[in-house]
């Protein structure tokens, strides 16, 4: 049996410990939501001070050259690119995911019109964040295509002579489940299909490798383990093989060749940076090009492996003290198995809790403290309690009072008080 003492201990022998201290976490929180909204890292408030201060205030138009701010996007992208296997030049920073995954199905599906014509279905997953479903089938309308959805274990059947693209998200939001890149990408090759990995749960969470999986496209958000700030600017990759095939179809001034030129034609600029479209939110990617130099300190630890082995540990530690504490009470939907694990624990209340008390436990717990989050089931799929484990800034003391707390939720049955029961806006 784990004790206090003993995270205590493992938290003392933890080389990644000093990089907590990166980070501005209030007192008495212990924030289990970096899969929805990153910590706020220490140096940002002061750089964006900077920037709005010195940069817009003072120097103004001209940042846009002394600044950097015009190759911000690049510069930013090449700061994320060694998180998932990314090579120089290959990653830009900008929009929103559903706007980059927008980009990139549409380059995919103009690829498969000339590789293999006669395909026009995108497979996913019926799980998958909601966003690409809707991007996904609203560019099928468009295109007179088909999307199809199949559950996790139907995915390899379904890639049959229709299928363009296979779109996944390599950490499901509502389950933690991973897909094993390398093996799901290379099925979709030998189907003939184009492979295109949404990274918003995996990117600074667990190891990607794009290249080495021989991906086609992925997309991924800023403001979730990258920790870039609420409406960060996600990114875009496109595998070098692809990228100066076609335009994108936001084909706007920032991926021109010569957006100065002013010319009225457009001529794609070579390389992802024709993945650009428009003007990009300035204060918002310095936020995230700050957030970013976390990474390379945490670099000096051991980077993104040794993350990675936290994680594994801090997940473990938690699902362990759950079924101990909590025994008969929840069941967990993320794997047990490593290898098939994001850094995130979901449950779901059993028969033993009250039908619909997943929402007021978590209520409950953010009222001692401990942030998680709710996604609510829908008659398919269960009612989750959700649990993101970001390594970088959670210690083994802080999975042992979380999962304390949740005992302490049920044994005094608080998800039954009032207080806890009002709905919110955003879960
Ligand atoms: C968080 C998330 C998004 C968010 O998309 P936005 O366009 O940034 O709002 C998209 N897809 C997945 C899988 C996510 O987890």
């Amino acid at each position: 049996m784990t004790t206090l003492e003993d995270c205590r201990a493992r938290d003392a022998a933890d080389p990644l410990a000093p990089l907590k201290d990166l980070f501005n976490l209030p007192e008495g929180v212990i924030y289990l939501d970096g899969n929805s909204l990153g910590a706020l890292p220490r140096a940002v408030p002061a750089r964006v001070a900077q920037v709005v201060a010195h940069e817009w205030g003072r120097d103004l138009i001209q940042s846009w050259n002394s600044a950097g701010w015009f190759d911000l996007p690049r510069r930013v992208g090449d700061k994320i690119a060694p998180l998932m296997g990314a090579g120089p030049g290959e990653v830009v920073a900008a929009d929103t995911t559903s706007i980059n995954l927008y980009k990139v199905l549409s380059a995919a599906l103009n690829v498969a019109a000339q590789d293999a014509p006669g395909r026009r279905t995108i497979v996913s997953e019926r799980s998958n964040f909601p966003t690409d479903l809707y991007i996904a089938e609203a560019l099928c309308r468009e295109r007179g295509c088909t999307l199809k959805l199949v559950e996790p274990h139907e995915i390899a059947a379904s890639l049959d002579a229709d299928v363009a693209v296979l779109m996944l998200t390599h950490v499901n939001y509502r389950t933690g489940a991973m897909h094993d890149m390398t093996a799901v990408t290379a099925a979709a090759h030998a189907a003939g299909a184009l492979m295109v990995w949404d990274l918003c749960h995996s990117v600074g969470a667990v190891p990607v490798d794009l290249t080495g999986a021989g991906a086609d496209y992925a997309v991924g958000c800023g403001y979730k383990y990258l920790n870039g700030g609420p409406g960060a600017p996600a990114f875009v990759w496109v595998h070098p093989r692809h990228v100066d095939r076609f335009w994108q179809p936001l084909a706007g001034w920032w991926g021109h060749a010569a957006p100065f030129a002013f010319t009225p034609d457009y001529q794609p600029a070579a390389g992802i940076t024709r993945f650009q479209c428009g003007t990009q939110p300035i204060v918002s990617l310095s936020a995230l090009d700050c957030a970013l130099d976390v990474f390379a300190e945490a670099e000096k630890f051991g980077g993104m492996a040794a993350l990675r082995d936290k994680s594994l540990a801090l997940t473990d530690l938690f699902i362990e003290l759950v079924e101990q504490w909590c025994p008969g009470q929840f069941e967990l939907v993320t794997p047990r198995e490593h290898v098939r694990r994001g850094s995130q624990v979901c449950l779901t209340p059993t028969a033993q809790l009250p039908v619909g008390s997943a929402y007021a436990v978590v209520q409950a717990l953010i009222g001692r403290g401990v942030i998680g989050d709710f996604r609510a089931g829908d008659g398919q799929q269960p009612d989750i309690l959700r649990f993101g484990f970001t390594p970088l800034y959670l210690s083994y003391e802080n999975v042992f009072l979380s999962a304390q707390a949740l005992r302490d939720v049920l044994l005094n049955k608080e998800y039954a008080l009032p207080q806890f029961n009002r709905k919110l806006a955003v879960t």
